[in-house]
């Protein structure tokens, strides 16, 4: 079983919601063996959303389920605001993901240059402090990309374990699902998120995952997903989770 949960249509605003531009991500996924894709807009392009041509699309494909999600940036105080883009469809999961740390874009290129003013320690800490946040405020199904923090390749000097294990125990307390997030494989960092060895504590833990290739255009659809499955397996992980209107089905990977 393969799905991708992590696919932005509009991309960065940059392309429009129309039926025929969904339906390239849907032709790729399906070349790739795919069996269930997702459609995952960031927050801000949520008026561009139209649940009724996902419809239209898992109608005329039988090969396949599309399914409407969204991810949302957590950031603290935003949690009425957040309650509300969630509630304006009838999502099929919520995805978590932390791209601000008090204001600044850490992973947004223009802004990739702050890192060399920052403590790495200091920027993983807050981080993963936030991570934690947004596990605990219960608004999401999914923590996306759990350790984008490391996206331009900076590394703290403390080990990230130790730093993600109360982070981990949280997501485990609240019963949340974990993305493994392929698209780290294609940033300078050139690592799956999370790592290996997160993974390898996750499934220790018992911790369900998800996966997606956090695709902005069709050809990064499906994006090493086989090869993230196959990582998964040798994790010791045999299930997955896949989302009907906020509720987990658990299949075999
Ligand atoms: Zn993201
Ligand atoms: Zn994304």
């Amino acid at each position: 079983m393969l799905v991708d949960y992590h696919i932005h249509a509009a991309a960065h605003g940059e392309y429009q919601y129309t039926y025929e531009w969904l339906n390239c991500f849907v032709e790729k996924a399906l070349s790739q063996g795919i069996h269930e894709i997702g459609f995952s807009e960031h927050d801000e392009y949520l008026d561009r959303i139209k649940p009724e041509l996902i419809q239209q699309i898992n109608q005329q494909h039988r090969g396949i389920n599309v399914r409407l999600g969204l991810e949302i940036d957590f950031i603290p105080g935003r949690n009425e605001e957040i309650r509300r883009l969630i509630s304006a469809y009838d999502f099929d999961y919520i995805l978590g993901s932390v791209h601000f740390i008090s204001g600044w874009g850490f992973d947004h290129p223009d802004e990739r240059h702050f890192f060399e003013q920052k403590d790495i320690d200091e920027v993983y800490r807050d981080y993963f402090d936030l991570v934690a946040g947004a596990a605990q405020s219960r608004l999401f199904d999914v923590m996306s990309h759990l350790d984008l923090v490391k996206v331009w390749g900076h590394r703290p000097r403390s080990p990230v374990s130790n730093i993600v294990e109360p982070v981990l125990q949280g997501i485990k307390q609240e019963g949340l699902v974990i993305e493994i997030n392929s698209s780290g494989l294609r940033k300078p960092v050139a690592e799956i998120y999370p790592a290996f060895s997160i993974i390898e504590r996750m499934a220790a833990m018992g911790i369900a995952v998800t996966m997606g290739s956090d695709a902005h255009h069709p050809d990064q659809v499906g994006y090493e997903l086989a090869e993230t499955a196959q990582l998964l397996k040798r994790a010791g992980y045999r299930k997955m989770i896949k989302f009907i209107s906020r509720q987990k089905v658990q299949v075999d990977l």
